[in-house]
């Protein structure tokens, strides 16, 4: 039986997500004998223009050319992924969203501007339909595998709508609180399995916000450390800037 055709395409990011699949390792080799990747930069010359099962999409949108190029993407592909922060929730691009897009501009081309063009970011989601997401900064390999089990199962992928705090809690953590430090755990979006608290690093809300964050419970967590709400609103907003970026809400 013919393997499901898989293409993975970039746009605006730094490719890391898709570094994450090319270093899976051995797990790769029982994926490669499931589908069938026939485009994929990172690791090969081929290009591939038919029509795809599925298209792997990791980066935002923010030109008008990637939109014409995501739309045609889009047009050709039975199945669409969101991979990684970028393309599900704007990620670290969507800061540029919060500020006048010529100060942008200068502030990164100077006077060749306005040779650039640019527009806001767009998260995948906001151009064309997608089907799986796949959130995090980088996508955390289980889940990624996970999602491809449900895609070639052709069945739902739930995101996990509860915080990081309920995975660092079943893996036993001390929390980061009581060693001093700021964590993003109890308003970000599990499914990573608390990957950086394992780690030994905070949360630093890759993954999106929990639709319905619980704001009472994170004053009291605020207050009880003494910390200002300024800091916690400076760190949630490298990846979540601009909410309306996010799918879920
Ligand atoms: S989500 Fe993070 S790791 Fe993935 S492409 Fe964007 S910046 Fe890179
Ligand atoms: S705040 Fe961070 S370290 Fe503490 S339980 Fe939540 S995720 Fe774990
Ligand atoms: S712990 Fe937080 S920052 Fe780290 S991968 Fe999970 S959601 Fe992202």
């Amino acid at each position: 039986m013919a393997r499901p055709k898989v293409a993975f395409f970039d746009f605006s990011c730094c490719e890391g997500c898709q570094l994450q699949i090319a270093n899976f390792g051995e797990p790769l080799l029982d994926i490669l004998k499931l589908i069938e990747v026939v485009e994929f930069r990172e690791v090969m010359s081929e290009k591939y223009a038919g029509t795809l099962d599925v298209a792997i999409i990791e980066g935002s949108i923010n030109t008008t050319h990637a939109i014409e190029r995501i739309k045609g993407i889009r047009d050709r592909s039975k199945v669409l992924i969101a991979m990684g922060s970028c393309a599900t929730i704007g990620g670290v691009n969507g800061i540029k969203n919060a500020f006048p897009l010529n100060d942008i501009a200068e502030y990164v081309y100077g006077g060749d501007s306005e040779y650039f063009e640019s527009i806001q970011t767009m998260s995948v989601h906001q151009v064309v339909k997608v089907d799986y997401f796949v959130h995090g900064c980088p996508i955390y390999p289980p889940e990624f595998v996970a999602v491809l089990k449900a895609v070639l199962m052709a069945v739902p992928y739930d995101v996990p709508d509860y915080p990081v705090c309920v995975e660092c809690k079943l893996n036993g953590n001390v929390c980061m609180y009581d060693r001093g430090v700021t964590c993003l755990g109890p308003v970000t979006r599990a499914g990573c399995n608390a990957w950086c608290i394992g780690n030994g690093n905070i949360c630093y809300g890759c993954r999106g916000m929990v639709s319905n964050p619980n704001e009472k419970g994170s004053i009291d967590v605020i207050r009880r450390y003494g910390l200002s709400m300024e800091h916690i609103i400076n760190k949630l907003e490298m990846y979540n800037k601009c909410r309306e970026l996010n799918p879920h809400g």
